[in-house]
């Protein structure tokens, strides 16, 4: 473990730093041997869903139906525990958690949650979400995926893409347009006309699957649709919920990138001394450190916030687009330390810092969360 020279970590609750004890054991002895193979072979097991659901981590931020009903910075401390693993782990989870269980939750009809979610909070099915498009991303408003009423069915066609967890999803929440405005589907696996097909060649987030899904007249029963929401504020609301988890869970990315230089650097010898022993590698190393500590204490600041009474979305982009940025520095910077066995998946620098670049995309790109940071800040809108 890296120093924690701000004792942080001492503001974690008992049963806070428990889930962190506990989750980081179940990475060190299941995830952490195998997560470079698996990211060299471009996969994440199945498996490893039930695993997380073992443990009480799936949908664990949510009330009833076998989820665990813990606070958010309990919440935040377990993404940050599985990201410090790995962001395809964390991702896994929070697909799970935030943006499949928790619609069903929040919008969802009693009969929709009483045959999802039991079943995803143990990981046996599990969920992915639809929003983004081949042609709308940033701007999900303009979708093209489209569901129209026949009889008292829906027939939803179209296509949605970079959907993590897509082929191995026994439900997916795919998000509409229809005559009344956005609507949220659920739509299984196997249902006549609904396909997925990998996306490969990735070079960020390989231990995750990434696919497209494709709706050519999918026939849907009315009872599919989610009752209770209308609008993009329901996939939005979802992203809300996610992107708290990711501004929590690149801290651990950033905590593993720290660790490994500082193991580095007072081991490696050049010019007969530990490399850890050169003012330029002691000065990277602090200005690494430091950063993590701010952006530690911005995400447990979000936490307490949040448990307190909420967060706004801006917030929420305050500390998306800050940790993901500072992550990504630091990971830089370590891969640096490590010299060329820092690009190679011997040691974890590289490997995170190519995740968080998908990560400082998806769920709102850094200059998505911009904007809506000077819109808060101006009150004039520069999206369009
Ligand atoms: C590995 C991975 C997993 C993903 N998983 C999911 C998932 O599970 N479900 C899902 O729905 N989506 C998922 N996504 C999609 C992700 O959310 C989108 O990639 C993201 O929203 C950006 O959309 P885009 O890629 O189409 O980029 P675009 O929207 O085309 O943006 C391209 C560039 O233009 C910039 N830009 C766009 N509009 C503006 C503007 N108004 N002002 C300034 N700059 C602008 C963007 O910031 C970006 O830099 C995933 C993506 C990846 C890479």
């Amino acid at each position: 473990m890296s120093a924690d020279l701000l004792n942080i970590e001492d503001q974690l609750s008992e049963e806070e730093r428990l889930i962190r004890d506990t989750v980081r054991a179940f990475t060190a002895d299941k995830v952490q041997p195998h997560i470079a193979e698996w990211f060299e072979a471009g996969t994440m097991p199945r498996e490893i869903i039930p695993e997380l659901g073992k443990l009480g981590l799936l949908g664990m931020h949510l009330t009833g139906y076998g989820c665990a009903g813990l606070g958010p910075v309990a919440y935040g401390v377990a993404c940050r525990e599985l990201e410090a693993c790995d962001s395809g782990l964390r991702s896994a989870a929070s697909v799970q958690g935030s943006l499949a269980m928790y619609p069903i939750w929040k919008y969802g009809s009693d009969s929709q949650k009483d045959e999802w979610l039991p079943r995803m909070a143990t990981g046996e099915a599990i969920g992915c979400f639809g929003l983004t498009e081949p042609d709308h991303g940033s701007d999900p408003a303009g979708m093209r995926t489209a569901a129209r009423r026949d009889g008292s069915d829906w027939v939803l066609s179209g296509s949605k893409m970079w959907i993590t967890n897509g082929s191995v999803a026994d439900i997916a929440v795919v998000w509409a347009s229809t005559d009344d405005g956005i609507r949220g589907f659920l739509v299984p696996r196997g249902a006549p006309g609904f396909t997925t097909r990998d996306i490969h060649q990735k070079m960020s987030l390989r231990a995750s699957i990434t696919s497209e899904l494709v709706f050519d007249d999918v026939r849907l029963p009315a009872d599919a649709i989610l009752p209770g929401v209308t609008g993009l504020k329901g996939p939005l609301s979802c992203l809300t919920e996610a992107r708290f988890g990711i501004l929590w869970g690149v801290t651990g990315a950033a905590r593993s990138c720290l660790e490994s230089a500082v193991e580095y650097a007072r081991t490696r010898e050049q010019f007969g001394k530990p490399i850890g022993a050169f003012q330029l590698t002691q000065g990277k190393l602090a200005w690494m450190a430091s950063s993590l500590y701010q952006a530690q204490l911005l995400a447990l600041h979000l936490g307490r916030l949040k448990e307190s009474g909420g967060l706004s979305p801006v917030q929420v982009s305050i500390g998306k687009m800050s940790n993901v940025r500072t992550a990504i520095d630091i990971a830089r910077e370590a891969r640096t330390i490590l010299g060329a066995s820092g690009v190679t998946l011997e040691y974890p620098p590289i490997r995170h810092a190519n995740n968080l670049e998908a990560v400082l995309t998806y769920e709102g790109t850094e200059e998505i969360h911009t904007l809506a940071v000077g819109q808060a800040l101006t009150g004039i809108s520069a999206y369009r």
